[in-house]
């Protein structure tokens, strides 16, 4: 049994990888201060093996026991989160990071981080490899976000090199699942809580930018299979299969069978056009590849999380 860290434990992806973990035996620390997370997507774990440490990691902080494995995952993720929350987003990044970082290096413990595809900004090379280096507006309202997992990329580098940490970087492309949150901006969840209560579907622009859904499942196994390789440069985790908005809309209204037209809206400043791993790295150095299809993922949502949460009954 493996001792796991997570940092960001109470969130939608940073919950299904606590399960995860256990499922799998291991002992799990949960470090999350339910700045974007909530309780309620931690409350169904009732056992002995796991631990919530309601933290702030922009603060120093300590664990008093052995720690095997650093899954760094805190950080406001949606786009409606970090606009609201520029300076916090920043400080995770940074001193977040760098104490997390810290906390690996004292225990010997190997650390992932979870870092993002918008790390490519509006790439121009499609679809993104892990050598592209990216075209980020670091001035715009999204900098927060793109350039703190920059600057947290940059830093697990460092350590890794100066000081001989262990480290991961998995580079996550939009992930969805049951645990999002049915107004945190992002087109699923927005999309299926529109469809379920038979509402116009609100899609930015024309709707022709696509971007590429993984299941959440899928993105679980793939960051264990990272932790538990050697590998120390970036990793792509997402589904390749790509979609434009208009798609993705049209999908949600078939398997909710919904009544729902979809209208247009403007579309948000630095939105990129186009979003689509290259998940050949994975494949190799892990014999990672998604196995959940959009429909089917968008079925298993809605099985698992239930109509009422989807549509926010009692939920903010
Ligand atoms: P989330 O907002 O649901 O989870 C983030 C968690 O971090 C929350 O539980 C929040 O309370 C916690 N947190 C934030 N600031 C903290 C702090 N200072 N101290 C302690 N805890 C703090 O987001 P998510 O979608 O689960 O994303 C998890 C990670 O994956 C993030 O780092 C995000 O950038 C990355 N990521 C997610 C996606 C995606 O599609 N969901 C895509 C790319 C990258």
């Amino acid at each position: 049994m493996a001792t796991c860290l997570v940092t960001g434990g109470a969130g939608f992806l940073g919950s299904h990888l606590c399960d995860e973990l256990l499922g799998r035996g291991h002992r799990v620390i949960c470090v999350d201060n339910l700045e974007t997370g909530s309780l309620r997507n931690i409350a169904h774990i009732r056992r002995p093996e796991f631990t919530h440490l309601n933290l702030d990691i922009t603060a120093p902080y300590f664990v008093d026991e052995p720690v095997d494995f650093v899954f760094h995952l805190a950080s406001p993720a949606s786009p409606i989160d970090y606009l609201r929350l520029p300076l916090h987003t920043l400080k995770v990044g940074s001193y977040g990071t760098h104490h997390t970082l810290g906390l690996a290096k004292l225990h010997r413990a190997r650390f992932l981080t979870a870092s993002t595809s918008e790390v490519y900004g509006d790439p121009q090379v499609h679809p993104q490899p892990e050598s592209y280096w990216g075209h980020v507006n670091p001035i715009g309202p999204r900098g927060v976000y793109d350039e703190a997992k920059r600057y947290a990329e940059a830093l697990t580098m460092a350590y890794h090199r100066q000081q001989g940490v262990d480290t991961a970087i998995v580079r996550i492309f939009n992930t969805y699942g049951p645990r999002m949150r049915p107004h945190d901006g992002r087109a699923i969840p927005t999309f299926l809580r529109q469809a379920l209560q038979n509402r116009p579907i609100t899609v930015f622009g024309d709707g022709s930018q696509t971007r590429s859904f993984c299941f959440v499942s899928d993105l679980i196994r793939g960051i264990i299979a990272l932790s538990e390789s050697g590998y120390h440069q970036p990793v792509n985790i997402g589904n390749p299969d790509e979609y434009t908005l208009l798609q993705l809309a049209q999908a949600v209204i078939e398997v909710t069978n919904s009544s729902s037209e979809i209208v247009y809206e403007a579309l948000p400043t630095d939105d990129p056009q186009v979003r689509q791993p290259d998940t050949t790295l994975a494949q190799q150095i892990l014999g990672w590849s998604p196995e959940v299809t959009l429909l089917d993922g968008l079925r298993r949502t809605i099985d698992e999380a239930g109509i009422d949460t989807l549509v926010g009954n009692g939920l903010r």
